[in-house]
């Protein structure tokens, strides 16, 4: 190879380098674009789900069915005195209105039970998160003979603790849980 040749192939190369540094360079900017497209797009259905697990709760379900009673029996009145109107059409709206009174009284029982459900597991004074709970059972002599007496230990994140429904230790929390509450034994 002569000295031109060498030049060229060298000049041809660095142009290849610099080619492919700025094509990876492209990709790589490309290939940040699309992440961040794709994390935008990621935060958005997130919120969106969000929103829905949102608007969807008892609460809001309870909250627009007893809406939808208030406008039924808004309706059925004004059917009711409108002499004209379709004995028919207000039969269908009193059967309507039935049905969603029914929804919701369903929904409202559900709800009071799922909140009794969670206020065990929440300090009844300040409404701080159960920390313990334990069972156990403990032999004890009685009358001669020995039994098992079962025992049942709660403790939560304020220090309130409760033993077979006495109070063991008292709460020291600062949040009051207002109607709630259960006054100290
Ligand atoms: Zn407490």
């Amino acid at each position: 190879m002569n000295n031109e040749v060498i030049f060229w192939t060298q000049v041809a190369s660095t142009v290849a380098f610099v080619l492919s540094v700025f094509g990876l360079y492209r990709l790589l900017v490309d290939q940040k674009d699309a992440t961040i497209q794709l994390l935008k797009e990621t935060v958005s259905t997130l919120k969106d789900q969000l929103a829905e697990a949102r608007s969807s709760t008892p609460d809001v379900l309870a909250q627009s069915l007893s809406n939808r009673v208030k406008l039924l029996e808004v309706e059925l009145e004004r059917l009711s005195s409108d002499k004209d109107a379709n004995q028919e059409l207000v039969h269908e709206k009193e059967e309507e209105l039935r049905a969603t009174r029914q929804k919701a009284e369903e929904l409202t029982k559900q709800v009071l039970l799922a909140q009794e459900m969670l206020n065990d597991f929440l300090c009844p004074h300040c409404g701080a998160p159960l920390a313990v709970r334990e069972y156990h059972s403990e032999m004890v002599e009685y009358q001669g003979r020995e039994i098992d007496v079962d025992h049942d230990y709660s403790e939560y994140e304020c220090g309130y603790a409760v033993l077979d429904g006495k109070q063991r230790h008292p709460c020291r929390g600062k949040r009051p849980r207002g109607k709630s509450a259960v006054a100290d034994t």
